[in-house]
């Protein structure tokens, strides 16, 4: 907490030990730092005149938190993990109720829920120029004078600019079509939403968009300037691409802003996928975007799922980047979740199985020193996904590894790297029972080190066991120190979501009391963790009947509960429209079938599965993952500040 001369720290944010600790706690400790840090400076000394710009405070502290970190320790690529946390965010700030970063606060109870990923995340990526005062207009006029000697952003008007993308909820997709007989490419925008009734007066919302483009490989074919004829329908006015482009693929490249996706024609994602295929492009941010746009066009059906599915295999041959793995994978762990139940998983997993194999092989499963903290993170995340298609060397691996563990005289002499520890605390509580969960429960006792209590208590409810995940939750309310008892609440789909919400259902002014005297972020983590992953309209009516019922006291989480009925709704929507049609690809792939025709979504023959909630695909990621779900539990970013990143679902 960033107290103007005195920033408190908790121990698990500040405290770290090289041989007890993960490369991520190291991380999130330099961000933690310099993000408190660098709020003494905006927030402290400079500050917003209302609540409504608190996200001057936070998108600043963000953005300065990335180049502090970067500044220390260059090999993390900390702006790899700005274009990631970017590439998060658009997933949410895609639903219905999105809310834009500067908004009214008429009442004190607001507050607490504008220290959202809207406001730091948002924020940061909305500022990348120079600060110069807290009221919002007068810092693009300060921008806005400061530009002129830069004879390219002349013509702009940077308040007219700013204020189309601080207050206007949402984002916008550019879609990009070429002629290819007259080489004369088109540029149009609409809202990018996953609501399937968006609000009317948002489709009509416009945005200054910075737009250029370039041949894969090539320099930029027009200046990424936004000029006052944009915000209109088109983005850009039409032009004509010299012949170079002729017969590469184009690429949009947006290095000012890119907070908005971009969709091609047909002809392009074909060869762009081509281009991805064959190395030509390089840039593991450029690859992640490509692949993040691709799949989240199609889970919105503004793109066929077999252009998505397609570009994943250029990992095939083995990929080294974290991020290009991480978005992936993010978008797999979607498809994971909402496959579960159908024909089509094993097909998913067999699947996933040829993607991770070379990647796996060359770092040698993890069974080797990770040669630096990047390589760690790869490791961590790709050894996490062999555990979730359910490879029998994975099972094995992390039964040895707790075996051994246990078999030490002193349990404080853990023999499992640090890194993997969670991973392989999540499996054997999945695949084991009371033993495993009795053990590992004396540990989170007995232990002093807030790292160790952190790490067992975020994994103690991936248990399969019933009776032990509501044991857990009955301790939430006891015996767990009240620091840790939030994180009994991050249970799995089906089981652990619906012994929570009956938990909560029978309990709820216990839970309520408890989790509201702590801070106001508790609370909604509790809502997040029993209605976050809603795939059956029986639970969706069971989330709004639970929240008429508790109105009044839910009202300050209301911004919390809006989203949970959003991600749900879509999610339903979904599986509906996509769950046959994404299984037979798989099918198709791992039976050496062609995977080149469309993809066709709400197959006839082929009954919705939505509201039928013994065969609707549900899943959750582990216990204490992030809103990525790739993370290995127990590595959710703690942050100091008042903010819920990271406790919210994914944006279905
Ligand atoms: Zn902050």
């Amino acid at each position: 907490m960033e107290n103007w001369g005195l920033i408190t720290f908790r121990e698990t944010t500040l405290l770290f030990d090289e041989a007890e600790s993960v490369p991520r706690d190291k991380q999130n400790v330099a961000i933690d730092i310099a993000h408190e840090l660098a709020h003494q400076w905006f927030g402290n000394l400079v500050t917003m005149r209302w609540w409504t710009d608190l996200w001057l405070n936070e998108g600043f502290a963000t953005y300065i938190e990335y180049v502090g970190v970067d500044h220390v320790e260059p090999e993390w690529n900390m702006f790899e993990s700005f274009s990631r946390d970017k590439m998060d965010l658009l997933r949410s700030d895609a639903l219905k109720n999105t809310s834009p970063v500067s908004r009214k606060v008429e009442d004190a109870s607001e507050i607490s829920q504008k220290f959202d990923e809207i406001s730091y995340t948002k924020g940061a990526n909305l500022i990348r120029m120079k600060y110069s005062n807290a009221e919002e207009n007068d810092l693009w006029y300060a921008m806005a004078k400061a530009t002129p000697s830069d004879p390219a952003l002349k013509d702009l008007n940077v308040v007219n600019f700013m204020n189309s993308w601080t207050r206007q909820a949402g984002y916008p997709v550019v879609s990009v079509t070429r002629d290819y007989e007259t080489r004369r490419v088109e540029f149009e925008q609409r809202l990018f939403t996953a609501a399937t009734d968006p609000y009317e007066k948002m489709l009509q919302q416009l945005w200054h968009i910075p737009v250029s483009y370039c041949a894969v490989g090539g320099r930029p074919q027009s200046p990424a300037v936004p000029s006052l004829g944009a915000g209109s329908r088109p983005a850009r006015p039409p032009s004509h691409y010299p012949s170079t482009i002729h017969r590469l693929c184009m690429l949009t490249s947006t290095p000012l802003v890119s907070y908005y996706r971009v969709n091609y024609d047909k002809k392009n994602w074909e060869l762009l996928s081509v281009a991805l295929k064959t190395g030509q492009i390089k840039s593991p941010i450029t690859k992640s975007q490509l692949i993040d746009d691709a799949f989240n066009l199609a889970k919105v059906s503004q793109l066929n799922y077999s252009y998505a599915l397609g570009l994943t295999t250029c990992v095939i041959n083995g990929e080294d980047s974290k991020m290009v793995w991480d978005l992936l994978l993010n978008n797999m762990a979607f498809l994971k979740h909402n496959l579960r139940a159908t024909s089509g998983y094993v097909y998913f997993q067999d699947y996933m199985r040829i993607l991770l194999a070379k990647q796996l092989e060359k770092v040698n499963y993890g069974l080797s020193k990770p040669k630096d903290d990047n390589e760690a993170f790869l490791i961590e995340n790709l050894v996490m996904w062999e555990c979730y298609v359910e490879s029998p060397r994975c099972l094995k691996w992390a039964r040895e590894q707790f075996e051994n563990w246990t078999k030490q005289e002193d349990v404080n002499n853990n023999p499992i790297p640090s890194y993997l520890r969670g991973l392989v605390y999540n499996m054997v509580l999945r695949h084991g029972g009371r033993a495993e969960f009795d053990f590992l429960w004396r540990v989170f006792q007995t232990s002093s080190d807030p790292n160790v209590k952190t790490l067992i208590i975020n994994n103690l409810p991936s248990t399969r066991e019933e009776s032990l995940i509501t044991l857990l939750l009955e301790r939430s309310l006891s015996e767990i120190p009240k620091q840790y008892a939030v994180a009994a609440w991050s249970v799995e789909a089906p089981v652990g979501t619906r012994l929570a919400q009956d938990f909560l259902l029978q309990n709820f002014h216990q839970v309520y009391d408890k989790f509201t005297q702590m801070d106001a972020f508790m609370f909604p983590a509790v809502l997040s963790g029993s209605f976050g992953f809603i795939s059956t309209e029986e639970e969706l009516t069971r989330l709004k009947n639970f929240a008429l019922k508790h109105k009044e006291q839910l009202m300050p989480m209301s911004q919390t509960l809006q989203k949970l009925v959003d991600t749900a709704t879509f999610r339903i929507d979904w599986v509906r429209k996509h769950a046959a049609g994404i299984s037979k690809w798989f099918q198709d792939y791992v039976s050496g079938k062609s995977t080149l025709s469309q993809i066709s979504t709400v197959p006839p023959t082929i009954p919705s599965p939505a509201g039928n909630s013994s065969t609707t695909p549900s899943d959750a990621t582990p216990s204490g993952t992030t809103s990525s779900g790739t993370t290995p539990s127990g590595t959710t970013r703690a942050d100091p500040t008042p903010s819920n990143r990271g406790i919210t679902p994914a944006a279905a």
